[in-house]
């Protein structure tokens, strides 16, 4: 895929955004402050004016740039992060054999910029999963990465403001679960 094609999928989630803002700040009414849907929409429609497509690496990084100073939350730098740090494997012609290398970079950087392990309810638990399901060569479609997200309903939250729920968080699906499945699904889906 060229960096072209890339840019397109990354600028497209704004519209995904805009689509999905109220869902989001729904679920995230439900166990945190209801800022998710906000903060992931500012994100990415601030990405037109502030991504760089001058390689695929530069494209990466400047979205994380973008998304770590326009979202105020804690997914922000986690998001942010993740993509900088993507930015550093991927090449310019990002293919198949690529992605378990990417996504291997942007679950570690939740887990070391989270401090967060699986099963504690949050983004990581789809992006791990994802990881893993693509180095074991299956095949992660949509509505694969939307199982992942549904599975975070049965857990209690442990990390961010949802764990100040405790159980309460149990029958609720974290907010960035689900945001997450739009992004792994822009960098995953048909290539
Ligand atoms: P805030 O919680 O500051 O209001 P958001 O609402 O934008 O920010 O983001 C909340 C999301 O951030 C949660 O749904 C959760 O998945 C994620 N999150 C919070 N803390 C962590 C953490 N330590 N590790 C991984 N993800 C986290
Ligand atoms: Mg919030």
């Amino acid at each position: 895929m060229e960096v072209a094609e890339m840019k397109e999928r990354l600028l497209q989630l704004a519209e995904t955004f805009a689509e999905q803002e109220a869902h989001l700040t729904e679920l995230d009414r439900a166990i945190g402050d209801g800022d998710h849907g906000v903060n992931m929409l500012r994100g990415f429609k601030a990405l037109p004016d502030q991504i760089d497509d001058s390689s695929m690496a530069q494209l990466f990084k400047s979205t994380g740039m973008t998304l770590m100073s326009q979202i105020g939350g804690a997914s922000g730098p986690l998001y942010g992060f993740s993509f900088v740090k993507m930015a550093q494997v991927v090449d310019d012609d990002f293919s198949k054999e690529q992605l378990p290398n990417v996504l291997e970079a942007f679950a570690e950087a939740v887990a070391q910029r989270g401090k967060v392990e699986r099963g504690e309810k949050t983004m990581f638990d789809v992006i791990d999963r994802a990881r893993e399901a693509v180095a074991d060569g299956e095949r992660v479609t949509l509505e694969v990465l939307q199982s992942y997200a549904q599975d975070t309903v049965d857990l209690e939250a442990t990390k961010g403001r949802a764990a100040y729920f405790k159980e309460e968080s149990i029958g609720h699906m974290d907010p960035a679960a689900q945001s997450s499945v739009y992004i792994l699904n822009a960098l995953i889906g048909e290539m």
